[in-house]
């Protein structure tokens, strides 16, 4: 280890949420009160520079520029789509990318913020998974994504009334599977002297890994979304297969466990991709009343977006009515999401951004599949 600090051996103060940053500051003598101070300054007012936090003392925004720093990923590429939509490439230290998507509707804007570089998971449909796995993002990279975003916006004539207010952790990578860094990121998204979001209003979507679902309930206060998009085992594993370490059936116990007794106000949205001839058939409907009938939820139908050499077709505009139908008959709540961005492959599981080292992903296979944290 180098005894000269160089750039990278500094701790990037994104990286912590307001905990965590109050304990950093009385680890190098300061009063843990300037830690509040300066989360205001880096995500209320969006300063990224020491020298504009003037209710610091100059000694102590010295001392925080030795020590310290406020990294954020640079912008690679910024497309905004015909429909308002806005995607973001990311470049990271090491030369990877990550995407990041603005998804403004009329009364919400949603950003769809990335975990990972890549996934491990492998689920067929996703181009994510085809990039393989290389690492975790951290804490600052997850929450640096929300704050590039929110300047970028307002930097733009064209994006500058358009407000985040919904952030989902919908882009690459499996959330859960990176949770510590995930965790804090989130703290601050709800943290009143950070972005202040309530909890309806921050999304976390996991494929289903259980142990990490019950794990989030205790952790940290957010609305859930499962992957689901199928109903039985055998189909559900080819999709998604990481179902079969963890089975439907187990999902739906966490789903109860999460959901929690009496509580009528906690709900689960299910996902459910429709793809053609797969998982769009009225047999798999009526599998999925049978699973979700009573349960406190809401599905989400998003259409299937194709990238080459996927293998699958989006299911028709009738195919996926007559699913809804059956639904709705059954009193299940259900929504078809409009597809958003896809001229700027911005839309679900288009996003790729650039993986430059891979071999992670052969290692996977030779360690238990998905490695220890599970
Ligand atoms: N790993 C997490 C979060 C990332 S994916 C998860 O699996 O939930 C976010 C959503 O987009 C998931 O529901 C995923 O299944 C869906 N998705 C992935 N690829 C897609 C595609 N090609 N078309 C439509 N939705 C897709």
């Amino acid at each position: 280890m180098s005894v000269t600090a160089t750039k990278t051996d500094r701790v990037n103060l994104l990286d912590y949420d307001r905990a965590g940053l109050r304990e950093y500051f009385a680890s190098i003598g300061e009063k843990p009160f300037r830690a509040d101070q300066v989360i205001k300054w880096l995500y209320q007012h969006g300063v990224a520079d020491f020298d504009e936090m003037s209710n610091l003392a100059v000694s102590l925004r010295q001392k925080l520029s030795q020590v310290s720093e406020i990294y954020l990923p640079e912008v690679e590429q910024a497309n905004l789509s015909a429909d308002g939509t806005s995607k973001w490439i990311f470049r990271l230290r090491g030369g990877n990318s990550i995407e990041t998507v603005f998804i403004p509707e009329k009364n919400r804007g949603t950003l769809c913020v990335s975990s990972q570089v890549g996934c491990a998971l492998d689920c067929s449909f996703c181009s994510t998974a085809r990039q393989g796995f290389n690492r975790n993002l951290s804490s600052g990279e997850i929450i640096g994504q929300v704050w590039l975003a929110t300047h970028l916006l307002a930097q733009s004539p064209a994006t500058r009334e358009h407000r985040i207010t919904n952030v989902v952790m919908m882009g690459m990578g499996e959330p859960l599977l990176n949770f510590n860094n995930l965790v804090k990121a989130l703290n601050l998204m709800l943290d009143d002297s950070a972005y202040g979001l309530s909890k309806r209003r921050v999304t976390v979507s996991t494929s289903g890994v259980l142990p990490a679902m019950d794990k989030l309930k205790e952790t940290v206060d957010v609305s859930l979304a499962v992957s689901l998009h199928a109903a039985n085992d055998a189909l559900r594993s080819r999709l998604v297969p990481l179902n079969d370490k963890y089975p439907i059936s187990e999902l739906m116990d966490t789903c109860r466990r999460w959901v929690g007794q009496g509580d009528r106000k906690r709900h689960v949205m299910f996902e459910y991709v429709m793809l053609e001839g797969v998982n769009d058939q009225p047999e798999h409907a009526r599998q999925l009343v049978k699973l979700l009938k009573g349960f406190p939820c809401k599905v989400n139908l998003i259409p299937f977006n194709p990238f080459e050499q996927s293998g699958y077709q989006r299911s028709s505009d009738e195919a996926i009515d007559r699913f809804w139908q059956i639904l709705h008959k059954n009193r299940i709540v259900a929504t078809k999401r409009k597809t958003r961005g896809d001229d700027i492959d911005g839309a679900c599981g288009q996003l790729a951004g650039q993986v430059n080292d891979r071999s992670k992903r052969v290692l996977k296979f030779m360690k238990p599949r998905y490695g220890e944290s599970l």
